[in-house]
């Protein structure tokens, strides 16, 4: 089969054949219709220090967002048949430790990943174990359903900041930003104003909904909200700046969803924030099921129009041209066809 492989530990992917994979006790085999580039496959690919340091198996397939359709059964699965269509939920939980045995196994303490730590889905056919794939709704279309990953962190996001009547500010316009902002909308609430340096990036998202839409390299935050603050502030630019020049406008009460990552330690005032009863809150994935219940249900009500934030496609083996649009945030969220 086609198939894009991280051949050593060194930047870049080798486009070749590799061998059919087969599904083991538990394991799933799907033909992948459609495969997305996530931000962390921009690192493997680049093979920076955070790709260097979280064990990816080289050499390996990479990519996990895709949708694809099952086409054979491990021994012992039962809850898939030939023919259904599916998405695959990149965390892969043991099911056994106290957060999976209580409902959290988006964050098992033993949580590995489709993609990195196992063979991924940039390729023509894919093995999923049965644990973390999804079957969702014919009616979804293939790209969509290729996105639901990443459009399920931007769902859980909004749902831990429990948007609905509230004035929301996401920062930063990248696939998970535009995906909170699409989210929080969905979730009733009552305003959202997203930000980016990235024109192109706005433009997109000015496409996906009713936002107010800012460069903080041209309009101040003091322009952007004047004396009324954010209930919310949902933050996916991993810019220790960005976060902290937001903060001051967020009110008394209001939560900050932490969505991405810093590549290093940030200066932060603690004491404002403790006295102003600011909650500070991670979230890493999606929750397994929930945040893709409310999502698929959102979706075939018509209430997430994410269709404009795919700005690109490519067959897999222009996969150099595809990273390369992704890389220079030329494209907001890019796909790749085996
Ligand atoms: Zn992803
Ligand atoms: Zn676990």
């Amino acid at each position: 089969m086609k198939s894009l492989v991280k051949e050593h530990e060194a930047p870049g992917f080798t486009f070749k054949e590799s061998e059919n994979p087969t599904p083991d006790k538990g394991e799933v085999l799907i033909s992948v219709k459609v495969s997305a580039i996530c931000g962390s496959d921009l690192h493997i690919y680049q093979w920076d220090n955070w790709a260097k340091g979280v064990g990816i198996k080289v050499p390996g397939i990479s990519g996990h967002e895709c949708v694809g359709k099952v086409v054979g059964l491990g021994e012992g699965v039962t809850s898939f048949v030939v023919g259904d269509q599916v998405s695959v939920e990149t965390h892969i939980p043991c099911g056994e430790c106290e957060l999976c045995l209580n409902g959290n196994q988006h964050i098992c303490e033993n949580l590995t990943y489709f993609g990195l730590h196992t063979d991924g889905c940039f390729a023509e056919w894919a093995v999923v174990p049965e644990v973390c794939l999804r079957k969702i709704p014919d009616s979804i279309p293939e790209e969509i359903g290729a996105i639901l990953e990443p459009l399920g962190v931007g769902m859980h996001a909004a749902q831990v900041g429990d948007v609905q009547g509230k004035k929301v500010a996401v920062l930063g316009a990248g696939p998970i930003g535009l995906y909170s902002a699409c989210a929080s909308l969905a979730l009733g609430a009552e305003s959202v104003y997203i930000s980016d340096l990235k024109q192109a990036r706005l433009d997109v998202a000015s496409q996906c909904g009713d936002f107010n839409i800012f460069n903080p390299a041209e309009t101040g935050l003091t322009d952007v909200f004047g004396d009324s603050k954010a209930d919310v502030i949902i933050e996916t630019t991993g810019s220790g700046r960005a976060f902290t020049e937001a903060v001051p406008y967020l009110k008394k009460g209001g939560i900050a969803v932490m969505v991405g990552l810093f590549p290093g330690d940030i200066s932060l005032d603690l004491s404002g924030l403790v006295a102003k009863e600011i909650t500070l809150r991670g979230i890493h994935g999606r929750r397994m099921w929930e945040t893709w219940d409310l999502m698929e249900e959102l979706l075939l009500e018509g209430k997430l129009n994410v269709a404009p934030s795919i700005t690109h496609q490519f067959p897999l083996e222009d996969f150099e041209e595809a990273f390369k649009v992704a890389i220079n945030g030329e494209g907001v969220k890019v796909l790749l066809k085996p």
